[in-house]
């Protein structure tokens, strides 16, 4: 997904329960995983890309726990914000990456499909379906699809399971990509409460950055 929707999630899905400072903490992590030097190379568990849904899986709970461990420990709150930004950016990026959207649009025809606030980002069946696919990045040439002025040029000469033709990552993609918008706001709360149920109070205000 293209920076200010990450930007957007993050202050739409947890806005009110952390601190400006946190927040920015969050949304640094969460956009830097797309920088180039950082994460835009051979880790497709970072976006979710090229299928490898059990690896992205994986890396969300690693950061899970880092959040966890923090907390529980001596450790700077902003350790725990950064793990929590690095994980929000995967699962935002796992809607507009993979096809889940297209499946869950399959069950519908053009005419009737529901619109966006009715989208189910959290369909288990959808998560762990057979037919669940995510783009694959191939080098060199989709690196021209990242710049406007080669990106029409580079997308037709990619296959079709390429990153640059399944993504969803801005509104030019097509009218799905604000079910994957839905879809990512849908799944960054949630995973704001997956770690609040673990979390006693003392914990829950540390990470909210408001004591
Ligand atoms: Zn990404």
């Amino acid at each position: 997904m293209k920076k200010i929707y990450h930007e957007q999630l993050c202050q739409e899905s947890l806005g009110e329960f952390f601190s400006p400072a946190a927040l920015a903490v969050i949304t640094a992590a969460n956009t830097g995983q797309d920088a180039i030097l950082r994460g835009f190379f051979a880790h497709p568990e970072f976006h979710f890309d090229e299928s490898k849904f059990d690896l992205g899986w994986a890396y969300v709970e690693s950061q899970r726990r880092i959040v966890r461990e923090v907390l529980a420990g001596e450790g700077p709150a902003a350790e725990a914000w950064a793990a929590f930004g690095r994980l929000l950016h995967a699962v935002q990026d796992f809607y507009a990456h993979s096809n889940y959207t297209r499946l869950w649009a399959a069950h519908y025809t053009e005419d009737d499909l529901p619109p966006p606030a009715q989208f189910d980002g959290m369909n288990d069946q959808l998560i762990h379906n057979p037919d669940l696919r995510s783009g694959n990045v191939y080098y060199p040439l989709e690196l021209l699809t990242f710049f406007d002025r080669t990106r029409d040029w580079a997308t037709p000469r990619l296959p079709a399971d390429s990153h640059a033709n399944m993504n969803l990552d801005y509104p030019a993609r097509g009218p799905l990509f604000w079910y994957a918008m839905e879809g990512a706001r849908q799944r960054s709360a949630h995973e704001l409460q997956t770690l609040l149920a673990v979390l006693n109070e003392s914990q829950k205000s540390r990470f909210s950055g408001k004591v």
